[in-house]
């Protein structure tokens, strides 16, 4: 066993520290207060090669792909980038471990050498929709259809809640292929974000990670080339939730990061702040809750790793993937909270950075799987 990271993921992991030091201290509050995500940020990230890890080489990739350690090096660099903006690192994960992966996994050659290259090089933008309004937790009950007609089919329906939606280039579409009602019928398109037909009709506003858009996407009689069908018709929600897994890992990192962020900037405060003639790291009370926050971090950070090196090696993830997902995101709530207590009056003002991630830390628990569904996943898989 070893609890060391190799020398490939060490070099990456000062990399994407070294990025997010530079180029996301200060520009997290400014995008957090505009509600807006600067792009250039994203091709900044691209440039460092973040948006090709997850990708094979022969299609523009990295080597972490090839060398079984693309889910460990995205978590790397996702915990890195949502320590500084966890707007950013919404955005990098959906793109990488939602878009990406899905493709890497189970699209045809041939959808993958006209998509990952761009993906891989960041000039292009992916986006996963999956949820409607309808349709959350229990996403096999959606409503978007897609109807064959020769060469190509129409697609048509709502998709809620989609991160990267109002400026994603593709996207990944989950849609009824036929209508038994089950989740059989259901079915995985790429569809292109300028295909006649789609359009975003809302952004929404949002609690925390701001500066990410979130949007509904319309798809209304929206013209799809059949070879666009990833794998077969009737698997694509095996494919979503397979991809989830992944996903989950993606958010277990953004979680640590935030929950990281937060032991960092308390310890820092702590130690500067002075009450009754001495530094609030001084009481116990305030060591402890320190303690508890720097367990929980490396609590979450050590099941994320499990579930990335599992998901590398093609090995089931499932119930490690949930564990890693639930405790990280516990993790980064109870870390945010604490660490706005220790900050005091400074912690409830936007002057301070542990106001943003309190609010950033909230939506880790929902989206990708809320924290009920992944107590029934761990539950399923503890009772079976
Ligand atoms: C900022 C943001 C970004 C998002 N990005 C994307 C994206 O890019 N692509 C995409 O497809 N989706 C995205 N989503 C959607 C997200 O995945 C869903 O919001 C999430 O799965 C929860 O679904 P829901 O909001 O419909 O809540 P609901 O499913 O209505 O859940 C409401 C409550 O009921 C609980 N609940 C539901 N079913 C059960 C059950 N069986 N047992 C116990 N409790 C249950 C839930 O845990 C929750 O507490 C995003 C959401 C947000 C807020």
């Amino acid at each position: 066993m070893d609890f060391q990271l190799n020398e490939e993921l060490k070099t990456l992991q000062d990399t994407a520290r070294k990025f997010a030091e530079t180029e996301l201290k200060t520009k997290a509050r400014e995008m957090d207060h505009a509600e807006k995500l600067d792009l250039s940020v994203f091709k900044k990230m691209a440039e460092q090669g973040f948006t090709a890890l997850t990708i094979p080489e022969k299609f523009g990739g990295a080597g972490t792909y090839d060398a079984h350690m693309a889910n460990q090096a995205a978590c790397i660099v996702l915990e890195e980038i949502n320590r500084r903006c966890a707007s950013t690192g919404v955005t990098l994960s959906v793109h990488m471990s939602l878009f990406s992966s899905l493709m890497t996994k189970w699209a045809s050659d041939d959808i993958k050498s006209r998509y990952l290259p761009d993906m891989a090089s960041g000039k292009k933008i992916g986006a996963y929709c999956l949820s409607e309004a309808g349709a959350g937790s229990d996403a096999g009950s959606l409503q978007t259809r897609a109807k064959k007609n020769g060469d190509h089919y129409i697609l048509n329906g709502t998709k809620l809640w989609i991160t990267s939606g109002e400026y994603a280039d593709v996207f990944i579409v989950m849609a009824r292929t036929s209508d038994t009602g089950k989740t059989k019928d259901i079915s995985s398109f790429v569809v292109d974000a300028k295909a006649p037909g789609v359009s975003i009709s809302k952004k929404e506003k949002k609690m925390g990670i701001r500066a990410s858009a979130t949007n509904e996407v319309v798809l209304q009689d929206v013209k799809v080339p059949a070879n666009n069908l990833i794998g077969e018709e009737g698997i694509g929600f095996k494919i979503a939730l397979d991809t989830l897994d992944g996903g989950r890992i993606g958010i277990a990192a953004q979680a640590v990061g935030i929950a990281r962020a937060s032991v960092e900037d308390a310890v820092e405060y702590a130690k500067t702040r002075q009450q009754f003639e001495q530094p609030i790291a001084q009481f116990q009370a305030i060591q402890f809750k320190l303690a508890d926050m720097a367990m929980r971090v490396d609590a979450a950070r050590l099941l994320m790793y499990r579930a990335a090196w599992l998901r590398d090696n093609g090995l089931p993830c499932g119930k490690e993937a949930a564990m890693a997902k639930l405790a990280a995101s516990e993790a980064a709530n109870y870390c945010a909270k604490e660490a706005v207590q220790i900050f005091g009056g400074n912690g409830y003002s936007r002057e301070y950075d542990v106001e943003r991630y309190f609010r950033d830390a909230r939506i880790t628990e929902i989206y990708e799987g809320t924290s009920e569904v992944q107590r029934i996943v761990i539950s399923r898989a503890v009772l079976a």
